[in-house]
């Protein structure tokens, strides 16, 4: 198991890492007055874990899944703590994937205007990406992520053994956002291809999440709250990703990350700020997760949803951040016309 410290300004995190991160559950809890959120799934699968380990504290299971990442959700959350009579000092331990992680941690900083958090994160998407760095939300309205804080909690306990019920999905999922983090940090780009025929191995899975962990926790504590525009790097394939994930909802948020780094990677190519063979070796490495990319259909549809990024600055313009040289990233905006053209080009040649 390893330690990695993150250095937030607002607040620092303390990330455990690995096999047996979970046994450290019992000490970061003792003698707190603690509050649990979970998901029907989750605690269908780890009730008795839950009991173990908090005892009688009390325990709020959401509905489970994207669509219940709302007001609704959120102000049940609140009120059971109401009613739990929690305080300032007491601590919510948000434990599941990404979608309980987001809505534990905003509950817990709008509650009495901040309690403790302690994030236990059981998908690999929520172990690699989503419990570090302290961004919290539900969706409103349609708009996902749209009413949120920066809110740091003070432990993530990230332990393998809760991937192990995870389906195959989600595994592919979380490996969208790992191979992103690759496209980012040569040395994990440089292991993601020597253990490309283990990427969905659990003991390679427990070694590149503590990287991932570490590359993330560096990106955030320079940029925390997503001012300088570092963090912004963490949006790579989003934009593309992001659009085709609300249009179609097929497929999980990683495999659609993946599928628009892929698309990309061609842009970025085309306006030579990725030469053409490390953009092979991305695609590749892509491949293994993502062994056959979709027929689209009405694709320039599709990619008109990236004009409502939040990303975006100007009117009529699209963002996106793109791989340049191994380990590094640029920014590239188009015209929205541009984008949905060389969108539509570049799959229909995929095709
Ligand atoms: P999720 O929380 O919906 O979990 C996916 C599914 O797996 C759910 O059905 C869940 O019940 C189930 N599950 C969770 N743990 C399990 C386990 N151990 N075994 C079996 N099933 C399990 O989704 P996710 O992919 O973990 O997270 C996606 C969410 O994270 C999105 O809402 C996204 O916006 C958010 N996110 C936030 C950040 C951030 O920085 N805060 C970053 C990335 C993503
Ligand atoms: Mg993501």
């Amino acid at each position: 198991m390893q330690t990695i410290e993150v250095h937030t300004k607002s607040r620092p995190s303390t990330v455990y890492c690995g096999a047996g991160a979970a046994e450290k559950l019992k000490t970061i809890i003792e003698g707190k007055d603690v509050f649990v959120v979970t998901d029907s799934n989750v605690f269908g699968l780890y009730k008795d874990f839950i009991q173990n380990t908090f005892g009688s504290a009390p325990v709020c299971v959401l509905p489970a899944g994207e669509r219940h990442k709302n007001r609704n959700s959120l102000f049940m959350i609140l009120d059971k703590m109401l009613q739990a009579r929690l305080r300032r000092n007491s601590t919510l331990v948000a434990f599941g994937g990404g979608v309980v992680g987001d809505m534990g941690g905003l509950a817990a900083s709008l509650y009495m205007r901040g309690i403790h958090a302690v994030q236990v994160p059981t998908t690999l998407l929520a172990q690699v990406d989503s419990s570090v760095g302290g961004k919290t939300a539900i969706d409103h309205r349609g708009v996902k992520n749209v009413i949120g804080t920066f809110y740091q909690p003070e432990y993530v306990v990230c332990d393998p053994m809760f991937l192990k019920t995870l389906p195959p999905r989600e595994i592919r999922c979380g490996l969208g956002e790992i191979i992103k983090t690759g496209a980012l940090d040569a040395e994990i780009l440089d292991k993601l291809e020597r253990n490309a025929e283990r990427l969905f191995d659990l003991a390679f899975l427990e070694e590149i999440t503590a990287d991932c962990v570490r590359f993330k926790a560096g990106v955030v504590e320079k940029d925390e709250c997503e001012r300088s525009g570092l963090r912004k790097c963490l949006n790579m394939g989003h934009t593309t990703g992001h659009a085709l994930e609300l249009f179609y909802k097929r497929r999980s948020h990683g495999e659609y990350v993946l599928i628009g780094m892929l698309l990309e990677s061609y842009i970025a190519e085309k306006f030579d700020i990725c030469a053409h063979d490390y953009a092979e070796e991305l695609r590749a490495l892509i491949g293994k997760v993502l062994k056959r990319v979709p027929r689209f259909e009405n694709i320039a549809d599709a990619a008109g949803v990236a004009l409502y990024d939040k990303k975006n600055q100007g009117e009529n313009e699209v963002s996106l951040i793109v791989p340049a040289k191994r380990g590094e990233f640029a920014e590239l905006r188009l015209t929205d016309e541009d984008y949905v053209g060389y969108i539509e080009e570049i799959a229909g040649g995929l095709a």
